[in-house]
């Protein structure tokens, strides 16, 4: 049965109700536009609402293509683009973000606005203004399958709302599901067979339904589908609770050195820590092993509160949740430790040795590893370690989109009236990172004002 009580003005549908469904529905509905947000949870917010509501981005073209080189770049140019013009539109609306200085985000300069005094409020107030513009949500359901016509333009979808399935005419479907974070299957086929042992960081219900929705109809993923963005997190039998992940986050892994069970290092740890997560994924177990000196903890390992704040220390509080933890006076000491972990002691202290090394002598790199930055040694006493593994917080593969956010198929062209935006799409950032709010925003307004643009009733 198809709903009538839009009668003739068949509303856009958006499917997720996160940052970008709710940035792309109340853009659409301030238009004048009948909008319609279906969400899983029973709040809006998604993601969003756990994040650090920093909405950052780049501040020109060549620092995004510097950090994101193997990035679709047009897309990525117009993410750049379009930023400013896109937060001068939610500051038109109220919203409550302040213009703050971030600090530089892998030696790159960036914007950055703040969402005041959280995240959360920011969720209730866009909320709110697309509530107040007109939109309506539905709570509790999603969408089953979508209904093409013969022109394979979408027409209608089947909503399931309260185990009732209803049928509802569209102009337009944006996906805003927010990525396939917590989807055994795709994360398996993505990340390797380690998948499974990933914390998710980010919402419980982002299982990749956009994706396989829009991929029912032919739409074509993105590159980097073996791309996420994450961080280095305390392994088994430490547990973290859900809204804390922050004070457990290994931000300074990339001043340390990593080690795997075979007790050989894997990856060069001074990029960022976001890269050592998608390293240590691949590794046994998920499981890698940092270790860092007396200096390099002092330095790195206890970041300064400025607000009166507690210094934070990952390291400590992870003891505290029962971490593998180790801290000794001698590396021979501390790699013992290790062996009852199952880490390899010899290799382990071959690796340290080798690596060493090659930072104060200048020596050829242990096993072919190379260490561009942070050229930290591991001399002085005491000696820490401590188990790690990867959290997910949002996958970077997803729909291919053109700079309209419209989904493209497998022959490249757009499927008519089906849109994505937000972690539902992909390739903009490839192995690497540059905000994820800021996707939400600047394409979820894209979408919307691409889908009122080529409105075309069916
Ligand atoms: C701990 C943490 C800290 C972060 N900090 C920052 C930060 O400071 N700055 C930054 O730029 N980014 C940050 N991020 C990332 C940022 O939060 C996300 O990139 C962003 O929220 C993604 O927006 P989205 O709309 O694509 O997904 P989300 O905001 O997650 O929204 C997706 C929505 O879709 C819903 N949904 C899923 N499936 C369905 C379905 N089938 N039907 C209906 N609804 C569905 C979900 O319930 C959810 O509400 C952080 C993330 C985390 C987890």
């Amino acid at each position: 049965m198809n709903v009538s009580k839009y009668g003739k003005e068949n509303p856009i549908l958006i499917l997720g109700g996160g940052m970008a469904g709710l940035i792309a529905g109340t853009y659409a509905q301030q238009q004048g536009k009948k909008t319609i947000i279906i969400e899983k949870d029973s709040k809006t917010g998604g993601s969003m609402r756990m994040s650090g509501g920093s909405i950052w981005c780049f501040k020109n073209h060549s620092d995004y293509k510097k950090i994101n080189s193997k990035g679709n770049t047009i897309l990525g140019e117009k993410l750049i683009d379009n930023f400013l013009p896109s937060i001068e539109w939610l500051i038109s609306l109220g919203a409550p973000i302040e213009n703050t200085i971030a600090a530089l985000y892998r030696e790159t300069d960036r914007y950055c606005f703040q969402m005041s005094p959280n995240s959360d409020y920011f969720a209730e107030f866009i909320t709110k203004k697309f509530l107040e513009f007109g939109g309506e949500i539905i709570l509790n359901a999603y969408i089953d399958q979508i209904e093409s016509d013969s022109n394979h333009h979408i027409k209608s979808v089947k909503i399931i709302d309260n185990y009732q399935t209803t049928s509802i005419n569209c102009s337009a479907l944006i996906l805003a599901t927010g990525g396939f974070h917590n989807d055994a299957n795709l994360k398996k086929k993505n990340f390797g067979k380690w998948s499974d042992k990933l914390i998710v960081r980010g919402n419980l219900q982002s299982s990749g339904d956009g994706l396989k929705l829009a991929s029912s109809i032919g739409a074509k993923q993105s590159q980097s589908m073996d791309s996420f963005y994450g961080h280095l997190m305390p392994a088994p039998p430490a547990e973290i609770p859900r809204d804390r992940f922050s004070e457990f986050t290994m931000y300074h892994s990339e001043q340390c050195i990593l080690i795997n069970d075979s007790g050989n290092r894997f990856t060069d740890e001074s990029i960022c820590d976001e890269s050592n997560a998608e390293a240590t994924i691949k590794q046994n177990n998920a499981t890698s092993y940092m270790i860092f000196d007396e200096t390099i903890y002092q330095k790195y390992g206890i970041k300064k509160s400025i607000s009166g704040q507690p210094d934070s220390d990952p390291f400590k509080k992870s003891i505290e949740i029962q971490a593998l933890t180790a801290k000794e006076d001698s590396l021979e000491k501390l790699l013992s430790n290790m062996s009852n972990w199952g880490v390899n002691k010899e290799t382990a202290l071959k690796s340290i040795i080798s690596y060493n090394d090659y930072i104060v002598n200048k020596t050829k790199s242990s096993q072919g590893i190379p260490r561009e930055k942070n050229l930290n040694p591991i001399l002085t006493p005491p000696y820490y370690a401590i188990a790690l593994t990867t959290g997910i917080t949002i996958t970077l593969g997803g729909l291919e989109i053109n700079e309209n956010a419209q989904v493209l198929n497998t022959k490249n062209l757009p499927i008519k009236n089906l849109y994505a935006a937000g972690g539902d799409t992909g390739g903009i950032y490839n192995h690497s990172y540059g905000g994820g709010l800021c996707l939400g925003l600047v394409y979820g307004i894209i979408a919307a004002a691409s889908a009122i643009k080529n409105n075309n009733d069916i």
